[in-house]
């Protein structure tokens, strides 16, 4: 098994450093991750400069773009060859709900997603990587458990996990959910910059909306593990027949 592990919160971080540490005796692995902390990066590409790959003395490579950016240079030329899976995190912080529109760690697993290989996103629900031990150990499970029952190297499908921040023998079993919901954004935050100009820093995400039974944010809360498949079809399709009715209107009009 052949296994390419990348992130949002850059090369470095402890995060990455764990599933590498989890994974390296499991498969073949390889990191290509960002240089830099690209978190809310999405499945953004860097079209306007040029990419450059640089190897650290731990054998991780780092570029100087997005997740999606490392992702994708790896799957069209770098690598050489196809992984089996992609696995990005763990991310510090969770990513639920809303969030996984924005999210760098998911924009990775997406992007391996897009060129067919099998991709699973991990986060920690607490942003201060307590407990990283314990979630990455669980990582390694699920990937093992994934690889006993064949799932991995087959068919490919994007799932979403985020891993409650305690104690390993704390973790409750794992749960399928679906996405929860986030109040919009907090508001922008204003401030004047030493030379006198107004300086915008974006807001916190929202607070939570929907964490109704079968949510990731319900599951997470009660300790267990949440694993949310996710598809990249956008289109609206339960309105697809409302707006069938009023696109014949425009174009009758
Ligand atoms: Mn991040």
């Amino acid at each position: 098994m052949k296994i390419l592990i990348s992130n949002d919160d850059g090369y470095q971080a402890p995060g990455i450093l764990a599933l590498y540490d989890a994974l390296k005796d499991v498969a073949e692995v390889e990191v290509i991750a960002p240089e830099h902390n690209n978190s809310a990066k999405s499945n953004a590409l860097t079209l306007n400069a040029p990419l450059y790959v640089h190897r650290s003395s731990n054998g991780f490579r780092y570029v100087n773009g997005t997740p999606a950016d490392c992702m994708h240079i790896a799957l069209t030329g770098l690598l050489g060859y196809r992984p089996d899976l992609v696995v990005s995190g763990i991310n510090n912080g969770a990513n639920m709900g809303d969030d996984t529109i924005y999210s760098g760690t998911v924009g990775a697993a997406m992007e391996g997603y897009l060129f067919g290989v099998p991709a699973i996103a991990f986060s920690q629900v607490e942003r201060n990587w307590a407990h990283l031990d314990a979630a990455a150990r669980k990582a390694r499970e699920l990937v093992l458990q994934m690889a006993q029952q064949n799932l991995i190297g087959s068919s490919a499908w994007l799932l979403n996990v985020n891993i409650p921040s305690l104690p390993y023998e704390q973790l409750g079993h794992v749960k399928l959910c679906r996405l929860g919901r986030r109040h919009v954004a907090e508001p922008v935050i204003t401030q004047q910059s030493p030379r006198g100009e107004t300086m915008y820093w974006i807001g916190a995400a929202g607070p939570i909306k929907d964490d109704a039974e079968g949510t990731d944010f319900h599951a997470t809360t009660q300790g267990h593990i949440s694993i949310t498949p996710l598809k990249v079809d956008l289109t609206d399709h339960d309105h697809l027949g409302y707006w069938a009715q009023t696109a014949a209107k425009l174009s009758a009009a």
